[in-house]
């Protein structure tokens, strides 16, 4: 009989094509095969951390790769180290590991971050922060509304000190999920292991601090992660919607620091900035649109850089379905008219659910109807499952067909879990108003019919 070992080297390259570089970096590269029992394949995760993730969002990806590498029918069981085995407590300081890169998207860079009087300070900082980690501004604070490219610049730093720095350690976290980090490690029991995590860093990204705030146990966490990055002169950088003053849930003392350093805001952009934006978004796409089509658009969305964006694809998508090679002021006017003119609520299909979908996380609709099973595809992939459900008449087996033919029992999972998940997730509860406030109520959504 083939040994534990010998199934899970084959399987490795296949997951390793399968899955994003810092998703198998992070999750796969480190399980231990430890026996076949029965038609079971016993895999060993690092500690109860890994465990739970693995068992909820890889299982699936894990099972098929392990199949067709060996061309098997194995199940898959995750496992992690007996407790019997005295619980050695990891020092926290002196973990040999060098250059973690963890959570930060590679496509957000400065290059691609257009400038203008509304961003220029915040800019300016960011880039000498990455210049020069934990020697410019420490903490950097970003703050500002929704929509202004807060996460760009956050992804942006990480980029740049990773090239520029490729040992150092750097990684990239939402509050929701240092959040979720921090409740995990309390009810495993795994807090030296979080705290190894988060404090053997040389460059901490926190995006949307606001939400740790009025959560005890995560600001704590939080608090001491940051004394004790900031004692050891590690960089900091945060960003919020709101500034340190004006963050009504947090307590003084994190105020306090996150002042040490220097605070940014952002605004709106200027109508120029706003019409650079589009313009070098057209570039990297090779779309022939003229100035005075970038304007019109430019000029019609002000507030919030996203919505720009969605504007601009909806133009794009249309052009493209139109199959025009060029892209005129009249015919975005005219698009935007068909807007105006639908009149309250759109036909909401599949497909508009999963174009809206798509966008708001950022992703392609391929990747929500591929068999990737990622965090940041995974979940994408259950709300607009959701959502269709929700807002649609369509029965779960033709959900699963027109996400790449799945099977209806996953739908249906996934339906399940979103539904348990609106009430206690506010990522997921603001992502569902969002996506659904666009459906049926934004402008910039494009109604179905003009896309047969
Ligand atoms: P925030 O985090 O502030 O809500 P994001 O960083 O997610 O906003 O930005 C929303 C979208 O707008 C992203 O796709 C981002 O790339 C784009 N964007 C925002 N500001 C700029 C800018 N100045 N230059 C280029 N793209 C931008
Ligand atoms: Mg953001």
């Amino acid at each position: 009989m083939v040994s534990a070992q010998v199934v899970w080297a084959k399987a490795l390259p296949v997951l390793q094509e399968e899955m994003t570089p810092t998703s198998y970096k992070t999750w796969v590269k480190d399980i231990k095969p430890i026996s076949i029992e029965g038609n079971t394949l016993i895999l060993m995760a690092q500690n109860e951390l890994y465990l739970s993730t693995l068992r909820q969002f890889y299982t699936n990806i894990v099972t098929e790769c392990v199949n067709k590498a060996n061309g098997t029918n194995y199940a898959v069981s995750f496992i992690v180290k007996e407790e019997a085995e005295p619980a050695v407590s990891v020092p926290v300081q002196g973990s040999a590991e060098k250059g973690v890169f963890y959570g930060v998207q590679p496509k957000y860079t400065f290059d691609t971050f257009v400038t203008g009087e509304s961003n220029r300070f915040a800019h300016a900082a960011a880039v000498a922060v990455a210049d020069n980690p934990a020697s410019a501004y420490n903490p950097l604070y970003i703050y500002g509304g929704s929509g202004l490219g807060k996460t760009h610049i956050l992804h942006a730093i990480g980029n740049y000190v990773h090239e520029l720095h490729p040992e150092f350690n750097i990684c990239f976290v939402s509050s929701e999920d240092f959040t979720n980090d921090v409740i995990a490690a309390i009810k495993y029991d795994t807090r030296e292991e979080l705290r190894r995590k988060y404090r053997n860093l040389d460059l901490l990204l926190v995006d949307d601090i606001q939400f740790i705030g009025g959560k005890e146990a995560t600001e704590m966490e939080f608090f001491n992660t940051f004394n004790a990055l900031h004692g050891s002169n590690k960089q900091i950088v945060i960003t919020s919607d709101k500034s340190p003053k004006d963050l009504p849930l947090l307590q003084d003392r994190l105020k306090t620091r996150f002042a040490w350093g220097i605070t940014a805001d952002i605004k709106p952009p200027e109508v120029e900035t706003r019409v650079a934006i589009l313009k070098g978004k057209a570039e990297r796409d090779n779309i022939d649109i003229s100035n005075d089509a970038l304007l019109y658009m430019a000029e019609q969305f002000s507030a919030n850089v996203r919505e720009l964006e969605c504007c601009y694809n909806r133009v794009v998508l249309y052009a493209d379905f139109s199959k025009r090679a060029s892209i005129d002021r009249s015919f975005v006017e005219i698009v935007l008219k068909d807007y105006v003119s639908s009149e309250g609520k759109h036909m909401v299909t599949p497909d508009l659910i999963k174009q809206v979908t798509a966008d708001y996380f950022d992703i392609t609709v391929d990747d929500l109807v591929s068999t990737r099973r990622d965090k940041r595809i995974a979940v994408p992939r259950h709300v607009a499952m959701y959502l269709c459900r929700t807002l649609t008449n369509i029965s779960y087996p033709d959900i699963g067909k027109a996400f790449g033919g799945k099977h209806y029992s996953t739908v249906m999972y996934s339906c399940d879990q979103i539904a348990s998940e609106i009430g206690q997730r506010l990522d997921i509860s603001t992502a569902i108003d969002d996506i659904t406030n666009r459906l049926t109520n934004d402008l910039t959504v494009m109604p179905d019919k003009e896309r047969a």
